[in-house]
């Protein structure tokens, strides 16, 4: 059979641009766009401190007490008054003992030394602290050598944290570490932002859930899980609002219950501008979608837009380009929304153990992981390989320009752990 007589189309106008990305908006400029436009939406609770790890802090707190709360001792020995001169020296025993929470309740002559446990609060007469295993006790007396300087082996009252001052600012994500911190300080109770409420939506009539039968064409949702896991990582609280087909009527309806149920939604696939992207037809019609065409591999054109006054992160299909828009975008967006301000993931350079080049116009981040202080990628770029978002332990961001690589070469590398997954 011959052939139709079609045409092929003709040489676009735009076949001498610049290389690709050349007009796409930079990372950094997107990124700005972001941070400027979004506010804090959540609203503030009360919450224990025993609840409180990784919660945020509504306001700055304020220590009630002093840590330590009084001058004690740092190590078990004898306490006694002044420095001791250089030498031998022989200090009478005075009976009692002060321990940690049982306090002497007495004067420990001047001369005198008394029995100290590590945490006791020194008692009158005590200022200095002499190691036991630097003493001989004998015949009601201890002998040590000097010199030992006025104030060894004791704490301060006070010298890590004052009443009063302010120990960690509005904004703080709770470590483990701080709710220490808070605890030591008398603090029970805190101001926390309510969680930030985040939506996840696939889209897409190929998606199976697993578990389910696949037929031939079909494939299992894998954004869906990555995404609600990563979002509750994050420290947001994720809300599944399941598969959309590649229908306007289910997905606007998901929309609907999504924007009614969450702070924040993000979809995935249907983001670009073909026939089933019916995320970014929707939302254009809705009136409220800007296509942001960011210079960024891995990563097809964000959709950003308002549904029913709740913004919408329309992600790209592909899992790989999904999880890297969600981590370079999304995760400092929901940050800010959810009041704990904008944040950049600490990179590391380190020296490359792989070959790369790379025109300009656009950044890269590519799936890496470190090993013997050296970064190696994947092995392949492809953005459906799902695999090796998987055998990465973080990602090395390549800069805008044109670059080439070679082993040896400082890169820059951000542990997924820098991004709080
Ligand atoms: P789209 O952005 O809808 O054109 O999708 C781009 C690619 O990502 C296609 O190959 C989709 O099948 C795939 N994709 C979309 N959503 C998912 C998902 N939830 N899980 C796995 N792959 C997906
Ligand atoms: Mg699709």
């Amino acid at each position: 059979m011959t052939p139709p007589n079609i045409t092929p189309p003709p040489l676009r106008n735009d076949c001498f641009a610049l290389p690709a990305g050349v007009n796409w908006t930079p990372v950094d400029e997107a990124l700005e766009m972001l941070r400027s436009r979004l506010t804090v939406v959540t609203s503030v609770e009360t919450a224990q401190i025993g609840q409180a790890s990784g919660r945020i802090l509504a306001e700055d707190v304020l220590a009630k007490r002093s840590n330590p709360p009084q001058p004690n001792t740092a190590v078990d020995g004898y306490g006694f008054s002044g420095a001791a001169p250089e030498g031998p020296q022989v200090i009478p025993l005075q009976d009692g003992r002060a321990a940690a929470g049982i306090p002497f309740d007495g004067v420990v002559a001047l001369g005198n030394a008394l029995r100290v446990l590590t945490g006791a609060a020194l008692p009158d007469g005590v200022d200095t602290v002499i190691l036991e295993e630097d003493v001989t006790v004998q015949d009601g007396h201890i002998a040590f050598h000097g010199p030992l300087k006025q104030g060894a082996n004791t704490r301060k009252a006070g010298e890590d944290v004052a009443e009063g001052e302010m120990v960690l600012p509005a904004g703080r994500r709770l470590t483990p570490a701080d709710v220490a911190l808070l605890s030591a300080t008398g603090i029970a109770e805190i101001s926390v932002r309510k969680m930030l409420r985040v939506a996840v939506l696939s889209t897409g009539d190929e998606l199976v859930e697993p578990g389910n039968l696949a037929g031939p064409g079909q494939i299992f949702d894998a954004n869906r899980p990555m995404l609600l896991s990563m979002i509750e990582r994050l420290g947001f609280e994720p809300v599944d609002m399941g598969r959309a087909s590649d229908d306007r009527e289910d997905l606007r309806d998901r929309l609907d219950r999504s924007a009614a149920q969450a702070d924040v939604i993000l979809t995935s696939g249907g983001a670009s501008a073909g026939d089933e992207d019916h995320v970014s037809a929707l939302l254009r019609e809705a009136g409220a979608m800007q296509e942001w065409r960011i210079a960024l591999k891995p990563g097809r054109p964000l959709a950003l837009g308002m549904w029913n006054e709740t913004p919408v992160f329309g992600l790209p299909g592909n899992p790989v380009a999904a999880k890297v828009c969600t981590l370079i975008f999304a995760r400092p967006a929901l940050g800010l929304m959810a009041g704990e301000g904008w944040s950049e993931p600490q990179g590391f350079d380190l020296p490359a153990n792989f070959e790369k080049r790379k025109k300009p116009g656009r950044r890269e981040y590519l799936r890496a992981r470190v090993r013997d202080g050296r970064v190696e990628v994947f092995a392949s770029e492809g953005s459906g390989r799902i695999s090796g978002l998987s055998w990465a332990e973080g990602l090395v961001e390549i800069q805008d320009g044109a670059c080439h690589i070679v082993p040896g070469d400082p890169v820059r590398f951000i542990p997924y752990g820098s991004f709080g997954l």
